[in-house]
């Protein structure tokens, strides 16, 4: 495949652009977060169906054609994936990426922050949903809760743009730690974002019980800290973002009680080449095989285009207005399709 000219972005029946595109490079974990992949066992993809990275970025440049220009690496753990920063040197490579950003849970960021820095990641986003190293070992299986605090030092020593951290904030889990949580990530002028608990496919044990409301953990931040105020600059972006009085700022991200589907410009890419238009899709689109079978560029972006243009998705606002709300996806059907799970499609 051969490098096109750039035309404007192509956008959906609800007028959304073909916006950032989700790049999950691998389906294996070293977590096992229980609101992720609480289960003993998993389907994993079969290996010669992982796209090689020359792959993955060749679909880049047809998806930033049509318009893309942010990417974001995610997993499973992206980490896991053996010299990520050559898929990284490939995107950079790439004369309309704007944003290389990648979310990892940060178990082996201390080896490798400063090498992705140099190939040109952008920005990184950590997810840590606790300060305790005790709760972090029942909250994922792993006693690995030091590397993840030496995974954010390095990134920061790394030179990286002020981090994100993602803390998913469950009822009677880590609830308590909403508090803490914003200390800390002042001290590290880091910007914390608190995810609501999603019923994504992949949380086998959902229940609306253990959601803490965007509401409610405004109330709480607010009691404490005194008035936040909400500032703008949302768009696209899935959080919400906040200042405190002393000028700090910090998100939610409201999947659950108040989605963001209106503006939703993401689709999701797994390593396996199927894509997703949105997080709670039933079905991918298969780009490997038009790419294995030699399919030519311009056929690779029609594909793209009629789908996009076709695009009604809005996963997450029809969960909302569900009756009744369990698990998305029962653990039979995730066990047969593997790409239900959210550490297949990415996060
Ligand atoms: N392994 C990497 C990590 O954890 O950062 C990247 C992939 S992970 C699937 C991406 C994000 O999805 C993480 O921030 C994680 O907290 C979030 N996530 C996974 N399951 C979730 C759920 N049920 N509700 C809300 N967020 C979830
Ligand atoms: Fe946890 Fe991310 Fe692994 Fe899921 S993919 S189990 S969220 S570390
Ligand atoms: Fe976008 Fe789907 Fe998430 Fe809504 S549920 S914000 S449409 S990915």
């Amino acid at each position: 495949m051969c490098e096109s000219s750039h035309s404007e972005p192509i956008s959906d029946v609800h007028g959304r652009p073909l916006g950032q595109l989700r790049l999950s490079v691998t389906d294996r974990c070293n977590l096992r977060c229980r609101y992720c992949m609480p289960e003993q066992n998993y389907e994993w993809l079969p290996h010669d169906d992982l796209l090689r990275y020359e792959e993955i970025a060749d679909l880049v440049t047809i998806f930033t054609d049509a318009g893309v220009r942010k990417v974001r690496l995610t997993g499973g753990e992206p980490l896991l994936r053996r010299d990520l920063e050559r898929l990284v040197r490939l995107l950079a490579a790439n004369a309309h990426m704007e944003d290389i950003a990648m979310t990892t849970n940060g178990i082996l960021l201390a080896d490798a922050a400063e090498r992705l820095r140099e190939a040109g990641l952008g920005r990184v986003t950590v997810s840590l949903d606790t300060l305790r190293p005790e709760r972090f070992l029942a909250l994922t299986r792993r006693d690995l809760h030091r590397r993840v605090l030496e995974g954010i030092r390095a990134a920061m020593d790394a030179g990286f743009p002020p981090l994100k951290l993602d803390m998913v904030v469950m009822r009677g889990v880590n609830d308590d730690e909403i508090l803490p949580m914003l200390d800390f990530a002042r001290e590290l002028r880091a910007e914390l974002r608190f995810i609501e608990y999603m019923d994504v496919g992949g949380a086998t044990h959902w229940s609306a019980s253990e959601v803490v409301s965007r509401g409610e953990i405004l109330e709480r931040i607010e009691r404490h800290h005194g008035g936040v105020e909400a500032i703008g600059g949302q768009g696209s972006a899935p959080a919400e973002r906040f200042a405190l009085p002393d000028g700090s700022t910090f998100g939610v991200i409201a999947s659950v009680t108040a989605p963001f589907c209106r503006d939703c410009d993401r689709s999701r890419l797994t390593a396996d080449g199927q894509w997703y238009l949105c997080l709670y899709a039933a079905r991918g689109i298969d780009l490997r095989g038009p790419v294995r079978r030699g399919a030519t560029r311009e056929e690779i972006t029609s594909l793209i285009t009629a789908h996009w243009s076709a695009r009604t998705d809005r996963g997450a606002e029809e969960r909302r207005a569900a009756r009744s709300r369990g698990p998305l996806i029962a653990i039979e059907a995730l066990r047969q399709d593997p790409h239900l799970e959210m550490h297949t499609r990415g996060g």
